[in-house]
């Protein structure tokens, strides 16, 4: 297999697979994307927050228009308690697109995978649905990847983006278990993926006229919920404290789900507005309730095998960073594939690509170790697990004040934002600089146009 054309094989065509495929088709490496559902883009109702840094990475694959026609513009965050007390009323979105230069864009998820899947060229060769793989076989020349359906595909590398109970993490998992040199690493978290808390996520109708662009967040003890309207449309989260933590894929029924509504009916989810005015205006055929998974594997990567999105870390959606941790995963992970590709003649060895593996580990993994350790309390605050988690919530938060907070946390965290190195493209100018840039810049591009046009590519 080494004197084949180097190929990568995703598994799964979420958020992050779809991006990976942009990204490794820029990157011109050959690859195929494998996902176990007949269509990348089937389910409506669950709405994602893409926050200015992932905007601009939408930006640098041409989707910046797109995505903003197919969301809505966002103002302001007003914190209650359950009987619509507001706690605080900040125009926080509007801040970070003054600081930042992009929005921060509320989309279903429906519309991230469509418009990722409708911008991949000759996406009907390389996305193949309906192909759900069952094993991973990894020798020092190359992996095959084993179908339901008895077919397998072979290439040199897989990118496990299977989300949170995939396969390719436990691939990886029994893989370096047999390993003892790096079942020692103690650099990383080690935390199974479990859950404490299930969601309702929904869609409805804007019958009682809720005023657009802001995030209602509403608290109170083992639940909450979180609001967006435009003119028209409800877009809802409500979270519940589980019985117990659960482990594993958990399916609910339609009637669970009506009774966990019910149990935050009396919660207020805008000034004068509680859930049970609106819950007969929601959609039930596209809502959902389903676990909120928490967990960060530790090992993400073997030799050819390599895991990024949720696969390897997930965060509960509270501060609705989760798709946009995948996303900048899968571009750390393209920058260090594209680097060790581009840098040889013929294709890697697998030592060259554990290395760009853990290179790419190694700039991800800190990153992520503090924003889901962030992600952890936040969801305990906001449903005030514990008279701490209540003091901070409903004082200490109030005390500092929400500016303050955004400059100390989010404003670095997005500055710190992933870009293709290898694509150029031009900023949308902001006061605060990016930290990081493509190597090759816009202007360096354009003085080439002209060979690359005269050239064969
Ligand atoms: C209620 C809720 C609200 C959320 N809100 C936000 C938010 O506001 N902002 C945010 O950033 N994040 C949010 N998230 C999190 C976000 O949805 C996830 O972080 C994101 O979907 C992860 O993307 P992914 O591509 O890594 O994995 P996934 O989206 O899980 O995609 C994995 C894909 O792999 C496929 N697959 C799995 N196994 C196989 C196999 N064996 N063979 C082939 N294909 C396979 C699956 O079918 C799936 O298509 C929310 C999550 C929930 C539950």
């Amino acid at each position: 297999m080494q004197d084949q054309p180097f190929r990568v094989i995703v598994i799964g065509a979420g958020p992050a697979g779809l991006y990976l495929a942009r990204a490794l088709g820029a990157a011109k490496i050959d690859y195929v994307v494998l996902e176990r559902a007949s269509s990348a883009f089937l389910e409506r109702g669950n709405h994602l927050l893409i926050f200015p840094h992932t905007v601009r990475l939408l930006h640098q694959i041409g989707l910046y228009d797109e995505a903003k026609k197919r969301s809505y513009k966002l103002s302001g965050k007003i914190d209650m308690t359950k009987s619509g007390y507001v706690l605080s009323d900040y125009s926080m979105w509007h801040l970070l697109q003054e600081r930042h230069g992009y929005p921060t864009l509320p989309i279903q998820r429906y519309d991230v995978l469509e418009m990722l899947y409708k911008s991949i060229p000759s996406r009907e060769q390389r996305i193949k649905t309906g192909a759900k793989a069952i094993s991973i076989k990894e020798t020092d020349q190359g992996v095959e990847v084993e179908l339901e359906d008895g077919t397998t595909e072979t290439g040199s590398v897989v990118i496990g983006a299977d989300g949170v109970h995939g396969i390719t993490k436990k691939y990886i998992e029994e893989a370096v278990s047999k390993t003892a040199t790096e079942s020692t690493d103690t650099r990383w978290l080690d935390i199974p993926t479990t859950s404490q808390y299930c969601s309702i996520y929904a869609e409805g109708t804007n019958t009682k006229k809720i005023p657009s662009g802001i995030f209602y967040e509403t608290r109170d003890t083992g639940r909450a919920i979180q609001l967006g309207a435009d003119n028209d449309m409800l877009r809802v989260i409500m979270y519940k404290r589980l019985p117990q933590q659960m482990s594993g894929s958990v399916s609910y029924t339609a009637e669970q789900m009506e009774e966990f509504a019910e149990a935050l009916f009396d919660m207020a989810v805008a000034p004068g507005v509680t859930l049970g005015e609106i819950w007969p205006d929601f959609h039930k055929h596209t809502a959902r309730l389903v676990n909120q998974n928490e967990g960060f594997t530790k090992h993400w990567h073997t030799g050819r095998v390599v895991i990024t999105g949720d696969a390897s870390v997930c965060t509960s959606s509270v501060n609705g960073l989760g798709v946009n941790c995948g996303l900048h995963s899968a571009v750390a992970l393209a920058n260090q594939l594209q680097k060790a590709v581009s840098s040889l003649a013929g294709n890697p060895s697998t030592e060259s690509l554990r290395e760009a593996f853990a290179r790419y580990q190694h700039i991800r993994g800190g990153e992520l170790q503090a924003i889901y350790n962030q992600a952890y309390s936040s969801m305990r605050q906001l449903t005030w697990d514990s008279w701490k988690d209540w003091f901070i919530d409903r004082f200490l938060r109030r005390w500092i004040g929400s500016d303050f907070l955004v400059r100390k946390y989010l404003n670095p965290l997005i500055c710190k934002g992933q870009i293709l190195s290898y694509v150029p493209f031009e900023d949308v100018p902001a006061p605060l600089p990016w930290r990081r840039t493509p190597e090759a810049s816009a202007n360096e591009d354009k003085k080439s146009e002209p060979l690359v046009v005269g050239q064969a590519q």
